[in-house]
């Protein structure tokens, strides 16, 4: 058979996998380790306190103005030792109540994306941007991220992960301190302090734009390879 051929139903069964993993059909449990140990972790990231200390220093967090409305923070949750880290823009409707990262609609759409590289969601770490919902879910103000960055920056210290999925315009942009469109920014390979960040669409876009869902799937493609040569299978 002509190898494009070959290629081009090789990329096919690829994409069908990905519509399986996006919610059609059940999906195979994960095989590998994505877990690190301290030695293998980025050097550029001191660990300094563990994720129940800076836990603990946010307490009844009041340090902006967000407090006022939230129900709940939220911390977020996952593997303390992840090579993958999510990081969305700040919790919704769902979240706030529950006291859980995306936990809703959008939510429930990531973990089906994790689950297409067959990882599970307790295997990766999934935090915001800021930790407490902002009113209307409008977007997080300058003052508000400000007071919360550093206890982000402490999350990725203790965990060390070794690649960063930032979900939506939001968060790669403060991530990566730019102005630029999320149209530019995604499935490119950015380096922060060390650790591979990726940008990808918001699963509450895909929700919204479902057409845009085969995007995503070559940022989790280009994700699954960086996976595998950190030695972690998926
Ligand atoms: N959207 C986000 O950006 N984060 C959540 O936790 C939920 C929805």
């Amino acid at each position: 058979m002509d190898s494009r051929v070959v290629e081009l139903i090789e990329d096919l069964k690829s994409y069908l996998e990905y519509l399986k993993g996006m919610g059609i059909e059940s999906l195979p449990t994960a095989t590998g380790p994505v877990t690190q140990t301290p030695s293998s972790s980025s050097e550029s990231f001191v660990s300094s306190s563990t994720l129940k200390e800076i836990r603990e220093e946010l307490g009844d967090c009041k340090r902006c103005k967000l407090h006022r409305t939230r129900k709940t923070l939220v911390f977020g949750e996952g593997n303390e030792r992840a090579i993958l880290m999510f990081i969305g823009e700040g919790p919704g409707y769902d979240e706030d109540i529950q006291g859980r990262p995306f936990v809703g609609k959008a939510g429930q759409l990531l973990t089906k994306i994790i689950q297409s590289i067959n990882l599970q969601r307790e295997e990766v770490y999934i935090a915001n941007i800021v930790k407490c919902r902002p009113p209307q879910n409008r977007n997080p103000e300058p003052d508000e991220i400000t007071a919360c960055r550093p206890f982000l920056q402490r999350q990725i210290r203790a965990i060390q992960p070794r690649i960063i999925c930032a979900l939506g315009a939001f968060a790669a942009q403060s991530l990566l301190q730019t102005g630029e469109k999320i149209s530019v920014l995604r499935g490119r390979c950015f380096d922060l302090n060390g650790i591979r960040l990726i940008p990808t669409y918001h699963p509450a876009f895909l929700l919204r734009n479902p057409e845009r869902k085969r995007e995503v799937w070559e940022d989790m493609k280009k994700i699954a390879e960086w996976l595998k040569e950190l030695g972690a299978s998926v």
